[in-house]
């Protein structure tokens, strides 16, 4: 795949004998093989099809290369992600505990891609220049019409460390949260089932976060565990909101009737002092030593949405740290051809601020968005949609049981979208055949 530009740049380099200059040029103009590529090099030159390149390859971004494909066959698309394999953090706490495993979390992008027609590329994707409509990436850039930006979440360490990197890797590295897919997620199981007794203590950061009722299932499927294995070990929850939220009635009865001796719950923990080679943690609540901890720092949109400008300003003028987009539309607040899907999505409403940052929104952002951008290619003003979500949360695993929560939207007379919640928390069987039908109907959406 030479790019003919680099091709007759190389010609001219030899007749004037440049090799001086050579060092400082693009990987392909200097002969390298395109595979090794490098950021200034062409990725993949544009043809006369429009283009949209996806940027992340999670729950949003998978979701929309295939609709896009289906709904607008006659527009190239593009997907980009960093990891070889997809791993889904949904399910990922019954995997923790070997309710589920790797297998079932982890999906083959190419195969997708290749039925669909949509390229995947795996790479780093290292800036976002808007400006001139283009995206860098580790092996080369490549132009865009319209871009999708699922780039999920980052932790903010630097709310806990500021500018101490020394003490926001060592807490990564040691005792990682686990809301990234991944890596993350092995070396906290292998935690987990090392553990031979102490305290398991796991912070829970401030709203907006990823999934907020999955911490306290993570929780329950911990304590679970450790009665199966008889492990001596008390988990202490160190949440930041002054109570359990969503379906708390539900979870508080799991952590009373299930865990009492295990699940120890603290609300309004404020985080004030990490130190994760001393194994301390100081909050508004109290001070806590630990054996081990999921240290979860407060999220952010990741850092791609960052890199292409879209970050909101809260009131004092400083970065919301979530994109700011158009509520309706999901597009970006100052560029229309730029999309914003995921948990990475701002503020959307005076009701309820933020829609879930669950898989199933971003599933169905994905779906809205494509619809949106296949409409826009032919040449028509798209209707706003809604999403809808649903999540299915597992609290013993031993029996298996399960609660939920279902949230829906709507826009009001006065153009607000407002959101109604439903708990269900009586923990009950018939609720896990539905979470594993739920999974098994979402990674087909994304890879059947
Ligand atoms: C433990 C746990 C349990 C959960 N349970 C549920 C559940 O039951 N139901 C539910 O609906 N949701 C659940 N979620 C939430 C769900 O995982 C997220 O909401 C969902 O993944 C968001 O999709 P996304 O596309 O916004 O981000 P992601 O799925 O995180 O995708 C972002 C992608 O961008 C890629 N990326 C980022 N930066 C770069 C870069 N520079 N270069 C290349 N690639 C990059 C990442 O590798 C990643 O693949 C759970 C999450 C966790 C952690």
């Amino acid at each position: 795949m030479q790019d003919s530009k680099d091709v007759s740049r190389r010609s001219f380099l030899a007749a004037a004998g440049g090799l001086a200059l050579a060092s400082a040029l693009p990987a392909q103009a200097q002969g390298l093989p395109f595979l090794i590529g490098g950021s200034t090099a062409t990725l993949l030159p544009k043809g006369k099809a429009r283009r949209v390149v996806i940027c992340g390859g999670g729950w949003g971004g998978l979701t929309a290369a295939k609709q896009l494909r289906q709904l607008a066959p006659d527009l190239e698309v593009v997907l980009l992600e960093r990891n070889p394999v997809f791993f889904s953090c949904p399910m990922s706490n019954k995997w923790l505990v070997d309710v589920v495993d790797t297998n079932y979390l982890t999906h083959d992008y190419l195969k997708v891609s290749e039925k669909y027609g949509y390229r995947f590329i795996q790479c780093e994707i290292l800036e976002i220049e808007r400006d001139r409509k283009r995206v860098v990436t580790a092996l080369g850039a490549l132009d865009y019409d319209w871009l999708v930006l699922s780039p999920g979440i980052r932790y903010n360490y630097e709310a806990w460390f500021g500018g101490e990197r020394r003490l926001a890797e060592a807490t990564r590295a040691r005792f990682p949260g686990a809301y990234v897919p991944n890596a993350e997620h092995f070396r906290l199981k292998q935690a987990i089932h090392d553990f031979k007794g102490g305290d398991l203590v796991m912070t829970l950061p401030p709203p907006p976060q990823r999934c907020p009722p999955s911490p306290y299932e993570r929780a329950c499927l911990i304590a679970s565990h450790f009665k199966k294995h008889k492990v001596k070990g008390r988990i202490v929850i160190l949440d930041h909101k002054d109570a359990i939220r969503p379906i708390g009635y539900g979870f508080k009865q799991a952590f009373e009737e299930l865990y009492k001796d295990i699940i120890t719950y603290v609300p309004n923990a404020h985080v004030r002092e990490v130190d994760p080679f001393g194994k301390r943690i100081r909050t508004a609540a109290g001070d806590f030593s630990f054996e081990h901890a999921i240290l979860m720092a407060p999220h952010q949109a990741g850092d791609l949405a960052w890199k292409a400008g879209v970050i909101g300003k809260n009131p004092e003028g400083k970065p919301a740290g979530w994109a700011a987009v158009d509520p309706l539309f999901l597009t970006a607040k100052e560029d229309k051809d730029v999309y914003v899907i995921g948990d990475a999505v701002g503020f959307v409403s005076p009701q309820f601020a933020f829609y879930p940052k669950a898989g199933h929104v971003a599933n169905r952002h994905a779906r809205i968005v494509a619809r949106y951008i296949a409409e826009r290619a032919a040449g028509r003003e798209p209707k706003y949609v809604l999403p809808d979500n649903l999540c299915y949360m597992m609290v013993s695993a031993d029996p298996q049981l399960d609660i939920a929560v279902q949230f829906d939207y709507k826009v009001d007379d006065k153009g607000v979208i407002i959101q109604t919640q439903i708990d269900d928390n009586e923990r009950r069987p018939e609720l896990v055949a539905e979470d594993f039908g739920w999974a098994r109907n979402m990674y087909e959406d994304m890879f059947a």
